[in-house]
Order: structure tokens, then C-alpha cells, then sequence
């Protein structure tokens, strides 16, 4: 068996590891067209902001050890320009010769990766302006941050733009982030990712949304960059970060099928169109494991799998890929953001009816010191409770409770599972009830209908005389602090001597700071004979939903 693996990062590394332990005998050979294999793409960002300290930590591994621990023939500087599938061979470049010669294959794996999107306007190939995919790239940016600018502007405030603003102010840089829509974060829901946008801001980010790039000139020592409202902007460099796309070429030529949005297309086998070529990684498009989609989910964890199932059945197996999720998580500067399966938005678009719930807990123990705050919002389906998608913003901790609700969502479980999840508890670490357990509860009391509920935007939209009486169970402080407009404040606590206020007509609903008084609120109106129902996360979703900053 005789197996090339074209790329020799993140999916083709992996593939190219694995094939060996499968099998001793296999001719496997690796084409790598940069000069460095298995780099850590991840860390990149995290290298100029200081906080990793040596490039060579960037290198996983080298192609010496590959053949060394692998016994792996690995070929740098090697682009492989065309696949024959005739005669089953590709043509290989040497880049620092130009020689070429052709190598034959019984299988391939292609993992080439995708290339980060450059706007095509005029001035982007200007000194100053970057991307950032791998160390040829991060030398560059590393270079000229060390050279001691004091402005940057990142366009596109995606994962990794992100990740670039983070490390560009831990280098003391002046760091704007300019955005073409109307949030940060784009496969998150847009309330989700305000307390990222907040962070931004306390931090001297300023961001600019509904942006696009119209193009750049030199001006001196500086870049002058031009967005189509008018807005034009000064900086000593400009780093591109708004998205990917996958490098599909040489499946193209080599007449693969290939997908609308341009991913190699793959069956659950990760076999292209021709058997004999398996393909992996950012290139391809894949089955989106929650709803059946075809989508392209740039994530290393998925790159990785890939390449171990694809190395598996270039050698013989059988074993299927059963989709991505879209599992992701992104810190900045002290806070992080993260998401698994569907968004909201997502679901509208495919027009799948859902339940949604927020809840505002802490990562542990309130009472022990260091507590810091979350909000997590839960997608799931209004009949069965199954669990369609998950996102959580705050500090510590929202990792682990996205990584469970990932892990939910692959097994099926529903709502109701979670609510008798037995998760790990000391005061710590976490709540005796933690807060996936909270979500369990908000979600299936709602479907039991123990406690109907409202969402912060239906509220908002309803018009008069539709609009439930508002009361806010807050205290009198709270409520004077702000509260949703229209509302009247009735503290729970006084609630049940003060009943004969309230209609005994129309709807009632009840909201408290985060959705617990208003929860208990309910309960006491429901019990009276009020037609009552809670509005779902209450009043810091709201703000989470209608304040830029809140
Ligand atoms: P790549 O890792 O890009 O490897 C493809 C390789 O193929 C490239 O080195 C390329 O030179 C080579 N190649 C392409 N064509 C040819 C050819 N014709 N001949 C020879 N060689 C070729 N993902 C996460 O999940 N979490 C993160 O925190 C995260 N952070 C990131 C930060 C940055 C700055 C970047 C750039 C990416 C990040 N990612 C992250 C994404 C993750 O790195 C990718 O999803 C993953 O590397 C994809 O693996 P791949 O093997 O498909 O492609």
C-alpha cells in the first residue's frame, strides 16, 4: 500500500501518524508545500502577544522525528501540482529547485487546508497588511509588532480577529477592530457576544460595525483605510482575518467534485468523488452533525478526527465521520465566548421550531471567593426537549459546561437529562445544581409547563393591548436602577399581599435580575388564578438583548 497524504498540518499530520500505527508495511509519503509540518496554527496569535515565548514551541513536531518515531517520508517544500487519476500519480514540485517528478499513489489523503480571504480592493498587497495562517506568516506580523508600532486595525472580528485584538493589546498596541455586519462573532447569536463587545471596549478596543472595506493606501508611514459608509481610518498595520476558503484546487483540476460554497465534497467515509481519495480538514465540506446540512466548519478538533478516520479506511477500514457540530470557543482578553450545534439564527433560517432559555449563574459556589458570572442560552425542541444547540458567554468555566452540552447533543439527551446529570460538584468548582442542571430545570419545567414562559423579545414586540401587565419582582433598588419600560415594580416578596392589585384580566408577566424570583413569581400567580408566565432569563437578558453595553 502506497498512501500520500498531500498537507502536513493539523488534518494531514494526524492522518499520516495514524496510518503508521494501522500498519508497519505502508509506503506512506508526506508533501508539505511550507517548510514546517505539524505547527500549531492555534497558538499563533498567542506567540506575538508574548504569552507563548519561543517560536520552536510553535512546532509540534519535526519532519525528522516524523521519520524518525513514524518512519514517515516527509517532503517540505513540496507542492503537489496536479493529481493524475489515470494513471494514479501526482506531479510534485520541489520549490527549491523547480524540479518536478511524479510519485504514484494506491491512495490519497488530501488535507491542504484552507486560505485565509483577502477583500479584493485595491491597495491589500500594500507593506503592513496581513493574514495570518501559518509561522511564515506570524514571522511577518512578529517582525513588524517588534519593530515597535503603535496602531493596528483588525478587519473582521471573527474567532480569529479576535484572538489577534487579545494579543495585539497585551502588546501595549493601540487595536481597533472594524466589522462588515452588525456583530462580533458571527456564528454566535448576536446578544450572546455583547459582553465580549463590552469587554472590547473596557479595554480601549474601539469597534466599528457594519463596515466593508473599500480599499487602502500608503500615506506616509501609515495605512489609510477607506469602508464604504465614509468612515476612513489611519494605522500602522492592518491584519485580515474574515474567513476562509478551502484550498480546492487541486481537486478541481483533478475533476473531484466539489460543493456550491467550494469544500471538497466527501461521503460519511471521507471519500471524495474518486474512492481511492480521501479528503480532510478545512478543504472539505461536511454533514452538520445536529441538523443534516451541508456546511464548512474551519475547526482544528474535526481537521484531527478526520485525518485518524481517513487514515483508517485508506487502509482498509470502514469507519464512518458522523458529522460537525461546530463546537468552538474563543478567550478575549479575560473573557470567553462559546457554542456548539445551532444558533438561533441558524434555526430561524432553517425554519426549525425551538424553545430557548438563558440562565445567569456563576461557575461555582457563590459563597466561595472568585465566583465569576455566565450567562448560557439553551436551544432545544419544543415537543421532544432534544437539545439543538448551546452557547455560553462569561469567565471561568463556560469551557466546561459547553464542552457537556457538546457531548449532550451528540448523545441525543434531552432537556430532561440534564436536569439529572450528576456532574462533579465541590464548592470550587462548581454548584451542587450546576449550571447545566439549571438549564435542565428552566427547560423542563417549561415543557411540563410548571412554569410557562415568555422570551425578552416577544415581550418587547407586543403591542398594546396584546402586551402582558408587566411587574418587575425585583427589590425597589433594583428596579430604580432600570428595568424594561412599561413594567411596574411589585417585589416578590410582597407579592402575595399585594394580589388584589393585578388584573384578573390579560396576561400577566413576572421578571426578576435573572429569571429565579420571577420563576417563584409565576408559580404564586399561576397557583392564585392569574394567567402568568415568567419572562425567560430576565432582566440582564434583556439588556443582553436591547443595550449595546449594559
Ligand atoms: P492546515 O492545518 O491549514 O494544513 C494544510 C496544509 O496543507 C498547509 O500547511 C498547506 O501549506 C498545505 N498544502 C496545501 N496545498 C498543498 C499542496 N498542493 N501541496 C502541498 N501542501 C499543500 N481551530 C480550532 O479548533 N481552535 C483554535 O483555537 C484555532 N485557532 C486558530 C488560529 C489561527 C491563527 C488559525 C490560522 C487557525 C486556527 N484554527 C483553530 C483552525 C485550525 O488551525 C484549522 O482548522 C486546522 O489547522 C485545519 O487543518 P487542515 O489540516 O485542514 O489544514
Amino acid at each position: 500500500m502506497k498512501l500520500l497524504i498531500v498537507g502536513g498540518v493539523a488534518g494531514g499530520a494526524s492522518a499520516a501518524a495514524r496510518a503508521r500505527r494501522l500498519s508497519e508495511e505502508a509506503e506512506i509519503i508526506m508533501f508539505e508545500r511550507g517548510p514546517e509540518v505539524s505547527f500549531a496554527n492555534c497558538g499563533l496569535p498567542y506567540y506575538i502577544g508574548g504569552e507563548i515565548k519561543t517560536r520552536d514551541k510553535l512546532v509540534v513536531t519535526t519532519p525528522e522525528r516524523l521519520r524518525t518515531r513514524f518512519y514517515l517520508d516527509v517532503r517540505t517544500r513540496s507542492l503537489v501540482e496536479s493529481i493524475d487519476r489515470t494513471s494514479k500519480s501526482i506531479r510534485v514540485r520541489e520549490l527549491d529547485t523547480g524540479r518536478t517528478y511524479d510519485e504514484s499513489y494506491d491512495k490519497i489523503i488530501l488535507a491542504p487546508g484552507a486560505a485565509p480571504l483577502k477583500p479584493d480592493v485595491p491597495g491589500i498587497d500594500l507593506p503592513g497588511i496581513f493574514t495570518l495562517r501559518n509561522l511564515q506568516d506570524v514571522d511577518l506580523i512578529k517582525q513588524r509588532v517588534d519593530s515597535g508600532v503603535t496602531s493596528a486595525i483588525v478587519i473582521g472580528g471573527g474567532f480569529i480577529g479576535l484572538e489577534m485584538v487579545e494579543n495585539l493589546v497585551r502588546r501595549g498596541i493601540r487595536t481597533r477592530v472594524v466589522e462588515r455586519n452588525e456583530q462580533l462573532l458571527g456564528p454566535l447569536d448576536r446578544e450572546m457576544t455583547r459582553p465580549i463587545y463590552q469587554t472590547l471596549m473596557e479595554h480601549g478596543v474601539q469597534v466599528e460595525f457594519s463596515q466593508t472595506l473599500q480599499s487602502i493606501e500608503q500615506s506616509g508611514e501609515m495605512l489609510s483605510l477607506r469602508f464604504s459608509s465614509g468612515l476612513q481610518l489611519e494605522t500602522s498595520i492592518a491584519i485580515i482575518g474574515v474567513g476562509v476558503k478551502p484550498e480546492n484546487q487541486l481537486a478541481i483540476d483533478a475533476k473531484l467534485k466539489v460543493g456550491s460554497r467550494g469544500g471538497i465534497c466527501v461521503n460519511e467515509f471521507l471519500q471524495t468523488s474518486d474512492p481511492d481519495i480521501y479528503a480532510v480538514g478545512d478543504a472539505i465540506e461536511v454533514k452538520d452533525f445536529v441538523f443534516g446540512h451541508l456546511t464548512q466548519v474551519p475547526l482544528a478538533g474535526p481537521a484531527n478526527r478526520q485525518g485518524r478516520i481517513a487514515a483508517g479506511n485508506a487502509l482498509g477500514g470502514t469507519s464512518r465521520y458522523r458529522g460537525t457540530q461546530g463546537t468552538a470557543i474563543v478567550g478575549v482578553l479575560g473573557r470567553t465566548a462559546a457554542m456548539t450545534g445551532g444558533s438561533e439564527k441558524l434555526l430561524r433560517r432553517l425554519q426549525i421550531p425551538f424553545r430557548m432559555v438563558y440562565v445567569h449563574p456563576t461557575n461555582h459556589a457563590g459563597y466561595y471567593p472568585g465566583a465569576e458570572p455566565m450567562t448560557l442560552k439553551l436551544l432545544f425542541d419544543p415537543k421532544t426537549g432534544l437539545i439543538l444547540g448551546a452557547q455560553g458567554v462569561g469567565g471561568d468555566g463556560v469551557d466546561k459546561r459547553i464542552d457537556i452540552l457538546a457531548v449532550a447533543i451528540q448523545s441525543k439527551l434531552t432537556v430532561f437529562d440534564l436536569e439529572e446529570m450528576e456532574l462533579c460538584y465541590a464548592p470550587q468548582y462548581g454548584s451542587a445544581k450546576d449550571p447545566v442542571n439549571m438549564l435542565g430545570f428552566v427547560a423542563s419545567g417549561l415543557l411540563r409547563g410548571e412554569h410557562p414562559q415568555m422570551d425578552v423579545e416577544e415581550i418587547v414586540s407586543s403591542k398594546t393591548p396584546d402586551r402582558p401587565y408587566l411587574i418587575d419582582v425585583r427589590t425597589p433598588q433594583e428596579f430604580l436602577f432600570g428595568h424594561i419600560p412599561g413594567a411596574i415594580n411589585l417585589p416578590v416578596d410582597e407579592l402575595r399581599s399585594r394580589l388584589n392589585e393585578l388584573p384578573r384580566h390579560g396576561k400577566i408577566a413576572a421578571y426578576c435580575q435573572v429569571g429565579q424570583r420571577g420563576y417563584l413569581a409565576t408559580r404564586i400567580l399561576l397557583q392564585s388564578g392569574f394567567d402568568a408566565v415568567n419572562i425567560g432569563g430576565g432582566y440582564k437578558t434583556y439588556l443582553l438583548c436591547h443595550r449595546e453595553v449594559y
